[in-house]
């Protein structure tokens, strides 16, 4: 077996020679295509799902599944000839795509594309996007087909696209998203001519619909090379059009303000290194890349020369909601990132003179988002000098400390002896005493030890019953 297909997982493997062998018995071609050929050569495929392109019809297709042994066989999108099947055999069941091979015409910009099957393997990859995505491996003998060269520009770490760039990106403008939110993912570069008709090309973005623009900007931004990402969005013009938002931040990565604004650095840098400080999770991603969105609109200088963005939080709060509402994002992303931008800069005022109370409306502010709320705080702190960085750290950390405390002392006063004097008096027709405290205290120990339930009185009186005895 050929190494391309050595790389894959021992799970992935039985199910790849399977196909290939049922899809060769009927004299049809099978290959793996995509995103799994390009992570096979990257090293990193064993969770990627398996696509498959062939020669096979969609009919052809569904009846060898079945002949497979797939468990559950079923059509992804007819019109564009994929068939989907689950693999459970094993411990960790697969999931398979199988399309047939086919190629895209676009009429004019505005329509979708004519789809038209009976072609070749060579016009299936013709139709991807880029070079990288554009390469296909023999299910059955190993053997890489790469017209465009994918297999070097990986091993360049570039992405460039399939053939004309510009025809590519006016075809469908998503591929100007895909392009930044691979090199997100990637940390791979831009080829230059690529970059260039994706300037050229920014305004078509418009064409695309808000929840694909917001599934894509969102992959980007949990990616590893998220600041690589963003850079790509602001250089192509691309952020401008799919997050007017941010236009007046983005200005400032090109204006000269320290001049006028002293020792305040540029805020666009600053955004883009709190986004890839923070844990690659959406709402804190999202809420970084916001939260200092209003501060353009806010800034005033004071007679002293001092800088203030009065209101900054309340506003880019406003701003996000507006932006992710927009964007058709579901409503807990909404009003999570919403509650982030308002509330960021709180965690970073603590300090030990807080009484409990203060920490715990805090907590209580932030609700469901206070681990958020506290990792956004961590993640926005990009002082050039390391003794800030630190001071700004160690108050993140000594809230979240604070916090923690607070809760298990709360939840060690919950724990109480299931039954109480009144309680014990009644059960045993026994007068007050010293006894009732005697008893209290031992159930109580108990409960903390974890040997009876806090809500168990049955099982208490029976153990109260004994300690009495034992008198
Ligand atoms: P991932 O699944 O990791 O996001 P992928 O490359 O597998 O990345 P998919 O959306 O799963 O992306 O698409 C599978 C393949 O289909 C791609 O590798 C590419 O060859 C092709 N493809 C997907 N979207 C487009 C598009 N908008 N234009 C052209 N080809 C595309
Ligand atoms: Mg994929």
């Amino acid at each position: 077996m050929n190494d391309y297909l050595s790389q894959l997982s021992d799970n992935q493997q039985q199910i790849t020679r399977l196909l290939a062998e049922t899809f060769a018995g009927a004299n049809e071609e099978l290959h793996l295509v995509g995103g799994v050929v390009r992570d096979v050569l990257l090293g990193r495929a064993q969770e990627t799902d398996l696509d498959f392109a062939t020669s096979a019809s969609t009919a052809r297709v569904q009846e060898l599944l079945s002949a497979a042994g797939a468990d559950s066989v079923y059509l992804v999108g007819e019109q564009y000839g994929t068939v989907g099947a689950i693999f459970t055999r094993s411990e960790c069941p697969e999931n398979v795509e199988i399309t047939t091979y086919r190629s895209e015409v676009y009429p004019d910009e505005t329509r979708f594309p004519e789809v038209a099957f009976d072609v070749s393997l060579i016009d299936d990859l013709a139709r991807r996007d880029f070079t990288m995505n554009a390469m296909a491996v023999d299910a059955m003998t190993g053997a890489l087909t790469d017209p465009w060269f994918g297999e070097a520009d990986i091993a360049l770490a570039v992405i460039r696209a399939v053939g004309v760039a510009d025809e590519r990106f006016q075809e469908d403008p998503l591929r100007l998203l895909r392009a930044a939110r691979f090199v997100s993912q990637l940390g791979f570069r831009l080829d230059w001519e690529t970059e260039a008709a994706m300037t050229r090309q920014a305004a078509s973005l418009g064409r695309i619909s808000r929840e694909r623009i917001l599934a894509e900007l969102t992959s980007l931004l949990v990616g590893q090379y998220v600041d690589h990402g963003l850079d790509v969005l602001r250089r192509t013009g691309l952020l401008s059009i799919a997050l007017p938002e941010l236009e007046p931040l983005v200005q400032e990565a090109d204006a000269d303000l320290t001049a006028r604004f002293g020792r305040e650095k540029d805020l666009w840098d600053h955004t883009v290194r709190v986004v890839r400080q923070a844990p690659a999770r959406p709402a804190v991603r999202w809420a970084a890349l916001l939260h200092d969105a209003a501060k353009p609109m806010t800034r005033v200088l004071d007679v002293t020369g001092e800088v203030h963005f009065y209101g900054h939080e309340r506003i880019g709060a406003d701003l996000a909601l507006r932006l992710l509402s927009r964007l058709n994002a579901d409503k807990t992303l909404r009003s999570t990132v919403q509650l982030l931008v308002a509330m960021h800069g709180r965690p970073a005022a603590y300090d030990e003179s807080w009484t409990d109370s203060a920490v715990r409306r805090l907590a209580l502010d932030a609700g469901h988002a206070w681990t958020d709320l506290l990792d956004l705080a961590a993640a926005d702190v990009t002082s050039g000098r390391e003794q800030k960085r630190n001071i700004a750290a160690t108050r993140v950390a000594g809230l979240s400390e604070r916090f923690d405390r607070l809760q298990a002392e709360a939840a060690l006063d919950r724990l109480e002896s299931p039954l109480d004097g009144n309680d014990l008096m009644k059960l045993f027709h026994l007068p007050p005493g010293p006894w009732i405290k005697r008893i209290k205290e031992r159930l109580r120990d108990l409960v903390i030890e974890g040997q009876i339930d806090p809500e168990d009185r049955d099982g208490a009186a029976l153990i109260a019953k004994d300690l009495l005895s034992e008198d």
